[in-house]
């Protein structure tokens, strides 16, 4: 049987913008067809920091150019969007790599949401800020609307969200029927839709998830034998950018829990990568987590590169 492969795609597979994006895909796509072409069923998703925060702020100035129709968007609707946007751009750009690799293959985004728990302690520390510094007039329009606001490093004011974690991939059954006929998915974009569950109804929140916590639990789901996150570094580091810099080429998952407890990664970046490939690696003996550079996939797939994480 062929051995299934979940790709988290970081930023640098997608730009900032979106002419980046429309450049920046054709790169990725190309680390993906290298992992079918290896062999591998993969299922692909990714982050959405810059796309999320464009889209919030977009129809933020919308909502305040009409005052006839004041719209204010969920951030909920603006990850859904960014599924939407991301997912057009991956599945054309990969579908294009394939057939000029001779590949035929069918690829779908698939528009997902995620549960999370209402009570989560992390609505009550927004810390993932999204979307560009703010000028006084849009700080003060924030500030009216009730968002959040966090100020960054002595830059200026950006609106700062929650982050709760990935409890429950709404539509998983969706996803294994699509894997299972040999499709190619793309889905949990950014994280996943955050959705509470209020009887049969499911209500957006406004939060972020993080794409690398979604991916674990994913992969758990689909019962991958790889979780693959691509980023824009090589191998993960101990006393990264300091005296004593040592790059981790494979690593079990008790060394990867003391070195996080040791502070070795960064929150917001590092840290959920390593906790996410820590969870997955965890929850069986055949599964591998490995963190790599997005052009290094075949390579770090092969045991060539990268940090590889195992029980
Ligand atoms: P992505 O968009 O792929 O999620 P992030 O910028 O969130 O990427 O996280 C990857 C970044 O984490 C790397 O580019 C690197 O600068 C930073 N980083 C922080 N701590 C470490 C570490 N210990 N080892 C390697 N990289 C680290
Ligand atoms: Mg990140």
């Amino acid at each position: 049987m062929k051995k299934r492969v979940v790709i988290a795609l970081g930023g640098n597979a997608l730009g900032n913008n979106l002419p980046e994006q429309m450049i920046a895909v054709k790169n990725t796509s190309k680390a993906i067809a290298d992992l079918i072409v290896e062999g591998y069923d993969v299922v692909i998703s990714h982050g959405n920091g810059p796309q999320v925060g464009m889209i919030n702020e977009a129809m933020d100035v919308y909502g305040r150019s009409n005052p006839l129709h004041p719209t204010f968007t969920p951030l909920s609707v603006c990850v859904a969007m960014s599924q939407a946007y991301i997912g057009y751009d991956l599945q054309n750009a990969l579908k294009e790599e394939l057939l000029d690799r001779g590949i035929e293959k069918s690829i779908t985004t698939v528009i997902t949401q995620v549960r999370v728990d209402e009570d989560d302690p992390k609505f009550l520390n927004p810390t993932k800020p999204i979307g560009h510094f703010m000028n006084e007039e849009e700080l003060k329009f924030a500030k009216e609307k009730g968002f959040q606001v966090i100020e960054d490093s002595g830059r200026g004011y950006r609106r700062v969200v929650a982050s709760p974690l990935p409890k429950e991939i709404i539509e998983i059954k969706t996803i294994k029927n699509l894997l299972n006929s040999g499709e190619i998915v793309i889905t949990c974009g950014g994280g996943g839709i955050p959705v509470i569950r209020q009887g049969h109804h499911l209500k957006g929140v406004s939060a972020v998830i993080d794409k690398d916590f979604a991916c674990s639990v994913l992969a758990q789901e689909i019962d991958a034998d790889y979780l693959i996150i691509l980023t824009a570094v090589e191998k993960v580091a101990i006393n990264f950018g300091k005296p004593g810099e040592k790059w981790l080429e494979s690593i079990t998952t008790d060394e990867a829990k003391e070195y996080m407890n040791q502070g070795h990664f960064a929150p917001g970046s590092m840290l959920p990568k390593v906790q996410a490939a820590v969870d997955f690696a965890s929850s069986g003996d055949n599964r591998t987590a490995l963190i790599t550079l997005l052009e290094k996939a075949k390579d770090g797939i092969n045991g060539k590169t990268g940090t590889v994480i195992k029980k």
